[in-house]
């Protein structure tokens, strides 16, 4: 399996406009980040896990030239905004895009997106195949994924494991059920968003204490903060076996 970071930034994206800090106006390319989202390369299959705003800049960047299935963490505007921009993919294999929700996130995106559901949508509009998903394993186009349902302050959200390969992003609380399902994971990426609290993502501190609870070979963080800091004086303060996730890292498990 071959996993793409294709954005590791918060909601907000680094460089944030108009914010002059050291790392928004870091030359480190590590420090631009896109929004947070990965693609999966896995079984021959091209699986994309949230779509935000950036989506068509990171399929572009990536040369990612298929998706076979979209799967949504939850319903926040930084992981849903571009899913406009799978039509490429429905024009050049003539196929309907299978997303993957529980109920609330299908709901909010056909709320958000109404004209991709009318009845006599206008020519061109994105074809997607809405499935809704549960605290169960499921099959995304052939592909066995298991969700971890962890919370984003009082927002249920999933994670999702694939393999060896556990990826959360927006949480700030996984019980110890979820816990359990993570456990034997080669990887895993988890959200850590700053240094101080906030009410709904772990801090830096939080984030390292769940990964020494885990105990996963390799752990990588995402979804970041420019109040994290610079990319290269942060990663200085983790142990080998985590690193922070940057825009277009590539790791093979
Ligand atoms: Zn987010
Ligand atoms: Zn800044
Ligand atoms: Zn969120």
């Amino acid at each position: 399996m071959k996993i793409t970071f294709l954005g590791t930034g918060t909601s907000q994206g680094v460089p944030v406009i108009g914010c002059s800090c050291e790392v928004c106006t870091s030359l480190d390319f590590r420090d631009k980040r896109l929004r947070t989202s990965v693609h999966l390369e896995v079984d021959g299959k091209s699986i994309v896990i949230d779509t935000g705003p950036d989506f068509r800049q990171q399929m572009l960047r990536e040369n990612i030239r298929d998706v076979d299935a979209v799967i949504f963490t939850h319903e926040h505007k930084d992981h849903t905004a571009g899913l406009d921009d799978i039509r490429p993919f429905n024009f050049m294999h003539k196929r309907d895009m299978p997303i993957f929700g529980r109920q609330q996130v299908l709901e909010q995106i056909k709320r958000e997106f109404s004209y991709i559901f009318e009845n006599h949508s206008y020519p061109g509009v994105p074809k997607v195949q809405p499935v809704e998903i549960t605290n169960q394993p499921f099959i995304a186009e052939g592909v066995p994924v298991t969700p971890i349902d962890v919370l984003h302050y009082k927002l249920p959200v999933f994670g999702f494991r694939v393999q060896d390969f556990t990826y959360i992003t927006d949480a700030n609380f996984i019980s110890e059920a979820e816990i359990e399902k993570i456990k034997g994971s080669k990887v895993l990426v988890l959200n850590a968003l700053r240094l101080k609290d906030h009410i709904s993502h772990f801090t830096f501190e939080e984030a390292i204490e769940m990964v020494e609870r885990i105990q996963p070979e390799k752990a990588y963080f995402t979804h970041i903060s420019h109040q994290l800091g610079c990319h290269s004086k942060v990663e200085k303060l983790l142990p080998p076996h985590i690193r922070l996730a940057y825009d277009g890292l590539k790791i093979e498990i």
